[in-house]
């Protein structure tokens, strides 16, 4: 079967899926919780008592969503700004193929250099991941410590960077759902819900 570009271009990506650039997605009316249990996605209440599905998506293997027939409507509805800039042509499937690959070159730097002082850091939602480096870089003593100071100035340019590179290509930006009040000064932004147009 012949793909479209955008599934080729999201076959090699999958950030709105391995919790790159979301924590969760939030649930619509129209979305089944017991189907999405059943195909084991991570879905809870949240604490206001809103359904979510949390990320990175369990649905997510093999660089794909296994779960397609029964996934959450706004999973359907998600564009990001670099598939928008490939349908209008201004982005060649080559060049938004560069993008990917040198995001998640940055992105997979991150998390090599985090996982020198914080193991275990990986199976975590980007947001999610600098949120507890704040938190734990506060705690460290000793040789951890020491191992953080070395790698801090590197945890920051790949941070800046990656952050440079979300924005640019994946948010979408101004729009509702991009909420720069939920970021949470790390510039990658703690709390977004996978929405889609609106
Ligand atoms: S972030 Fe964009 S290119 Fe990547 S998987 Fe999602 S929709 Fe596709
Ligand atoms: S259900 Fe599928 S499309 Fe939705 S986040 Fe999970 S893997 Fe991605």
């Amino acid at each position: 079967m012949n793909q479209s570009v955008e599934e080729r271009l999201c076959l090699a990506c999958g950030f709105c899926c391995d919790g790159t650039l979301f924590t969760r997605v939030r649930l619509q009316s129209e979305d089944s919780v017991e189907s999405l249990k059943s195909a084991e996605l991570r879905v809870q209440q949240d604490d206001h008592g809103d359904w979510i599905m949390q990320q990175p998506c369990s649905g997510y293997r093999q660089d794909a969503c296994q779960t397609y027939h029964c996934r959450p409507a706004r999973c359907g509805l998600f564009r990001c700004t670099l598939l928008r800039y490939v349908e209008a042509e201004e982005v060649s499937e080559a060049e938004a193929l560069s993008v990917i690959r040198d995001t998640k070159q940055t992105r997979n730097q991150l998390i090599t250099e985090l996982e020198k002082v914080f193991p275990g850091f990986q199976k975590k939602a980007m947001a999610e991941i600098l949120h507890r480096l704040r938190k734990e870089s506060r705690k460290l003593a000793g040789e951890r410590l020491k191992l953080f100071r070395a790698a801090r100035s590197t945890i920051n340019q790949l941070k800046n960077k990656l952050s440079s590179q979300l924005d640019a290509f994946f948010y979408v930006q101004n729009t509702p759902f991009h909420d720069p009040a939920q970021n949470d000064g790390l510039n990658v932004p703690k709390s977004m819900n996978k929405q889609g147009d609106a």
